[in-house]
């Protein structure tokens, strides 16, 4: 199966042409699928085109899109979560977050995860596949349509590690700023950090793309190496020091700030020894930190921190000179942490 989703004016101008149409057709194919974000998807639709032409690339095997949708998960505060089904079967999440101003699409860059983070639902399964730059896309047409809105921000906080994927996660970046027309300011890329890589992001993205202007955010939730290796095992071959110290080498290539992420996990974590300790790691750097409270899964023992104690790390944070922000988890019910859906749906 041939993907549409993903091409390039100019690859859609070349289709047309090497089937024996003229480059407009090509276009028009182009504003069918990116400026009318059109809700059926359908080659048979994109009625402008000749009827043989559309069957032709029917014939051939092109689409647009190519996910199936398995199940959706409404929270009380609007946050829309689906489970949408690859070709072979296999469920991934996307979650839709609106605010008044803002529909923000958390995005899955791979089936499962490699990862194990101890706190995660979908790292618990290990990795299947990555995923392909179409199917990344894919999710933010069905966000899209599932709530009725132009998605105006992206974040890769969804199933996977998205630089073990980095070929795909920056196609699917090229396409979201160029053909979705999402500024790259307007994205953000979460990783647990793989060593090399944080580097290679920025020399790729500069290469691919031109430019490296949208946010990294490096899941840290740990002041020191031996607390992350507890939460995150799979930190033992990346020295924190080591990623802090590539992260700032990120900021003077790129002159965008980095964000660490910080999961408080109730005794854990939480308390301001380790916010001081954090400070340290931190200080003299172009950073900011942002603190998430925990959405507590059913088979693991982390527990959710108090909204006090996060103050006070907040407010420690901030007196040491920290740039510091809390984010209030949304969708707080059943099913809002990663990877929850696809679970309880194979347990059905
Ligand atoms: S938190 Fe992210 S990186 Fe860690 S296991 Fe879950 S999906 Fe993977």
């Amino acid at each position: 199966m041939k993907n549409l989703l993903g091409s390039s004016i100019k690859d859609l101008e070349d289709i047309a042409i090497n089937y024996g149409h003229a480059a407009f057709r090509g276009r028009q194919i182009y504003k069918w699928i990116y400026n009318y974000r059109n809700k059926k998807k359908n080659i048979d639709q994109i009625e402008i085109l000749p009827y043989d032409f559309r069957k032709k690339l029917k014939d051939e095997g092109f689409k647009v899109g190519e996910l199936g949708f398995k199940e959706r998960y409404l929270a009380n505060d609007g946050t829309l979560k689906l489970l949408l089904a690859t070709n072979d079967n296999e469920g991934i999440e996307c979650v839709g977050i609106p605010t008044e101003k803002r529909l923000t699409a958390c995005l899955s860059s791979q089936v499962g995860c490699p990862m194990d983070c101890k706190f995660c639902a979908t790292g618990k399964e290990g990795l299947k596949r990555s995923l392909k730059a179409g199917e990344i896309l894919d999710q933010i047409l069905f966000i899209e349509n599932e709530m009725d809105r132009k998605v105006t921000n992206i974040v890769f906080m969804g199933m996977g590690e998205p630089l073990l994927n980095i070929d795909e996660l920056l196609l699917s970046i090229r396409s979201i700023n160029e053909d979705f027309q999402i500024s790259q300011r307007k994205i953000t890329v979460s990783t647990v950090a793989i060593p090399k890589m944080i580097k290679k992001l920025s020399t790729k993205s500069f290469q691919i793309l031109g430019k490296c202007q949208f946010t990294l955010a490096i899941s840290l939730h740990a002041s020191n190496q031996k607390m992350r290796e507890m939460i995150i095992p799979s930190a033992s071959n990346y020295d924190i020091k080591n990623i802090i110290e590539d992260c700032r080498q990120f900021v003077k290539d790129t002159g965008r700030r980095v964000s660490f992420e910080y999961l408080m996990l109730s005794g854990v974590n939480d308390k301001l020894e380790h916010a001081n300790e954090l400070s340290d790691l931190l200080r003299g750097f172009q950073c900011h930190v942002n603190l998430i409270q925990y959405n507590q899964i059913d088979e693991v023992e982390y527990k959710r921190v108090s909204l006090k104690n996060l103050q006070l790390f907040q407010s420690r944070l901030f007196n040491n000179g920290i740039a510091v922000s809390f984010r209030k988890s949304r969708g707080l019910d059943k099913n809002a942490a990663c990877g929850q859906l696809r679970q309880n749906a194979k347990n059905k």
